[in-house]
């Protein structure tokens, strides 16, 4: 059996690293700040934003969370962030998206002041990544980079494999390896035969959104396999032809009516690699504990 890198475990660790300099930063001068937008009803959303607040919660940093209504114009979400970014007791600004479709997310993104970006996605920010120069990171690449690191697992001089290239996860994840001195292949939905590209990989990153697509046939024996994908299978025959061979996972989703599945294939990747990360409880937890690190260390460099 391959290893299991535990993200619930590694999300826990840092949670308890950070507790001690909330702590320390609240009896000094204030606990660090984190200010979330959600604009609008959108279920997922919800989910992720209360998770996020729950998580500050439990560490002591104060968060608000701003909920304009799904008829909130550029022009009003923009006035919003402008006030987030002169309030002195804000140190961090997230602003969840998707963002209602009227809204220009570009423009409103661009409006975060870059030292309170703590999700890392301001072209400050990503041109700091790109640079090696201090800066809040992407959370769920640096996360990646967490997990590999505190489970020991060499990146330098490694073939690593991304899948995906979008601005959230698949371009830093593959800055971030490259960093760690890892040789880095991007692959996208035009690289041609990617199964042979994927099993050059020592350290193969899964960030499509297409549920268990990497099969056996993608991944070198003895690879570290690490899934970003979370994918939500509502299909029962799309279900079954992952499962085929696991009776117990179809009895889980026929009691559910869904079934959350990475872009690895997950018996395949039992199978064949050599360290994999879960869905759930991979990459995810990880994402959150980021984004307290970036919450942290935004609140340090502000108050210093
Ligand atoms: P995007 O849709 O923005 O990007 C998907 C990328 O995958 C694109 O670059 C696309 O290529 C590529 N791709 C799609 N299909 C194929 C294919 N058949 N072969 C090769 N490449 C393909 O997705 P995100 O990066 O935002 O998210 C990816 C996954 O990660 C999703 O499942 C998402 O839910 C999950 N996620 C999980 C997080 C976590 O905390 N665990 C956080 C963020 C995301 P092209 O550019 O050519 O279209």
């Amino acid at each position: 059996m391959p290893q299991l890198l535990d993200g619930n475990r590694i999300r826990d660790e840092i949670k308890s690293e950070l507790a001690p300099r909330i702590r320390a930063m609240a009896a000094s001068k204030r606990a660090p700040g984190l200010a979330v937008v959600l604009a609008g009803h959108n279920p997922a959303s919800e989910i992720y934003v209360r998770n996020k607040v729950k998580t500050c919660h439990d560490l002591g940093i104060y968060s608000e969370t701003l909920t304009p209504p799904d008829s909130i114009s550029t022009a009003e979400l923009l006035a919003l962030v402008q006030h987030l970014n002169a309030r002195a007791d804000i140190d961090g600004i997230l602003v969840q998206l998707p963002l209602p479709p009227q809204v220009d997310t570009k423009r409103v993104l661009l409006a975060v002041a870059p030292e309170k970006d703590v999700d890392g996605f301001h072209p400050c920010n990503v041109g700091n990544l790109v640079a090696g120069l201090p800066g809040p990171r992407a959370c769920t690449p640096a996360g990646i980079i967490e997990l590999l690191k505190r489970y020991s697992l060499p990146i330098a001089g490694r073939r690593a494999v991304v899948v995906g290239r979008s601005d959230i996860v698949g371009k830093p994840a593959a800055l971030l390896l490259l960093h760690q001195h890892a040789t880095v292949t991007i692959c996208h939905s035009k690289t041609p035969d990617l199964p042979a590209v994927c099993r050059e990989a020592d350290i193969l990153v899964a960030a499509m959104g297409r549920p268990a697509l990497l099969t056996a046939d993608y991944i070198r024996p003895g690879a570290t396999v690490i899934d970003v994908g979370t994918n939500r299978v509502t299909d029962r025959v799309q279900a079954e032809a992952i499962f085929r061979g696991a009776p117990e996972k179809l009895e889980a989703f026929d009691r559910k009516g869904s079934v959350l599945v990475g872009d690895v294939h997950p018996l395949d990747v039992l199978a064949r690699a050599g360290a994999y990360t879960p869905v759930p409880g991979g990459v995810g937890p990880l994402t959150i504990a980021m984004l307290m690190v970036n919450t942290v260390e935004a609140a340090e460099r502000h108050l210093c």
